[in-house]
């Protein structure tokens, strides 16, 4: 089959880039190994799609720890006012929301891939099933696509087949390996913003969703503190997973045990001082009761017992007993509960892929391949990857938009 435009992978980056290039009047075909297109975008912002963050370049910037200088060229010509402009053309409503993430008033990711999949549909973009296999390239330039139905032609190929998140979303690794066939480099692949894994008694509380806690991680080789926030997170049966965590994972390298700590806290709104208070006010109206019985209007049921064994507090003392000593060891657990690091879960369960096509043999302004002419990489198979907030779509758009725009 030949065409102006093959585009492997019919994900977010691949339909953005669809739709910009047919706009500007290229014939494009796009190739998808799922039986429907977008896949991982339906799953995006747990189904809601944090399509973009309502922020300036450089503050798009600032929150993609990897090769951010990469992207200013193409992040430039497609802001994320521009990726809100293009929804809205589509006739998606968009809002913003704290931390100015952007989802669709409707609250249904389907309605951003839907209005990606119709655009590009109207725009008489071809979406073909089929399996890339291989790039055909000649006197160092790429030809087409060789896949499991049928070859493709075209005089631009572009790699769009994501990272290896998610596989079940088809998300497979694939562009890797069209990469090094083409003589790319592919830097290491690992998962970022992803569950952590920890030591001590998180299987206890498992299933124990907070929606406000403090978190605090220290690398204890440098004694620095890489990652304070507050959020939400969710004690799972290996540690802990919820947006919080899965942003404070993007701060951890190299882990070996010992090397990180988590701190929670699991009253950030009440410093030490309201905190001792309150535990007194709590603990007076009820001075006969076993200390194991009375922390229940004050912290979650299964949680409590992990308080009680780190506090050093006999769960049968009388509150009226307990010393000035021992409220200090109960408020300094349940401000700074401590869990040692044990790893990162592994990729496959991570939101997005560390590592990638080494960007130094790609152009930032075009996306091109500096080693094979006609041949385009966009979105996470590019060794780019950012914090949560719709950063890393952001990367997905600017980087479809920059590719289409050099065709
Ligand atoms: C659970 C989850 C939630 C997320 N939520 C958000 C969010 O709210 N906001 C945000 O900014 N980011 C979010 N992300 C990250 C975001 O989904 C990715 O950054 C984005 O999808 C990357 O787009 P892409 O086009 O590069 O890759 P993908 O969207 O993964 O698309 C790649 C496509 O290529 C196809 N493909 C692969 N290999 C082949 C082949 N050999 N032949 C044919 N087709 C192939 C795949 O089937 C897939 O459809 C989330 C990720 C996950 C896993």
């Amino acid at each position: 089959m030949q065409t102006d435009i093959v585009i492997i992978g019919g994900g977010a980056s691949g339909m953005m880039c669809a739709v910009q290039a047919a706009w500007l009047g290229h014939e494009v075909i796009v190739i998808e190994h799922e039986a429907q297109p977008c896949r991982k975008l339906n799953i995006t912002g747990k189904g809601r799609c944090n399509v973009t963050n309502n922020c300036d370049v450089q503050t798009v910037m600032a929150n993609l720890p990897r090769n951010s200088k990469f992207m200013y060229s193409s992040l430039s010509r497609f802001a994320p006012e521009d990726v809100m402009a293009f929804f809205e053309t589509l006739g998606i409503e968009l809002k913003t929301e704290r931390g100015n993430r952007v989802f669709p008033v409707s609250d249904k990711a389907q309605d951003i891939s839907g209005a990606l999949i119709n655009a590009a549909r109207d725009a008489g973009v071809r979406i073909v099933c089929d399996d890339a296999l291989s790039l055909i390239m000649e006197d160092g330039e790429v030809r087409g696509v060789k896949c499991r139905k049928s070859e493709y032609f075209g005089r631009c190929v572009v790699v769009a087949c994501g990272g290896i998140s998610y596989p079940k979303t088809g998300s497979t690794g694939d562009g890797y390996t069209l990469a090094r066939q083409a003589g790319h480099t592919v830097t290491e692949c690992t998962g970022s913003l992803v569950p952590v894994e920890l030591y001590g008694e998180c299987a206890q509380a498992m299933g124990l969703s907070l929606k406000n806690c403090g978190l605090t991680v220290t690398d204890n080789t440098t004694g620095k503190k890489v990652f304070e926030q507050q959020g939400e997170m969710l004690f799972t049966h290996f540690g802990m997973s919820g947006p919080l965590v899965l942003s404070a994972s993007a701060h951890m390298h190299d882990i070996v045990k010992g090397k990180y700590t988590f701190a929670v806290d699991l009253k950030p709104a009440l410093d030490e001082k309201k905190l001792g208070e309150r535990i007194l006010r709590d603990f007076s109206e009820v001075p006969n009761r076993d200390f194991g019985n009375s922390l229940g209007r004050l912290l979650p049921a299964s949680i409590i017992h992990v308080i009680i064994k780190r506090s050093g507090i006999s769960p049968v003392k009388k509150v009226n007993q307990i010393t000035r000593e021992e409220r200090e060891s109960l408020i300094r657990a349940i401000k700074s509960l401590t869990f040692d690091v044990k790893g990162l879960r592994p990729v496959s369960e991570a939101i997005i892929t560390r590592g990638g096509v080494e960007v130094g043999e790609v152009s930032p302004k075009t996306m091109e391949s500096k080693l094979v002419k006609g041949l385009y990489f966009i979105g996470e198979v590019l060794d780019v990857d950012g914090y949560t907030g719709g950063f890393n779509l952001q990367v997905a758009w600017a980087t479809a938009y920059a590719a289409a725009q050099a065709f």
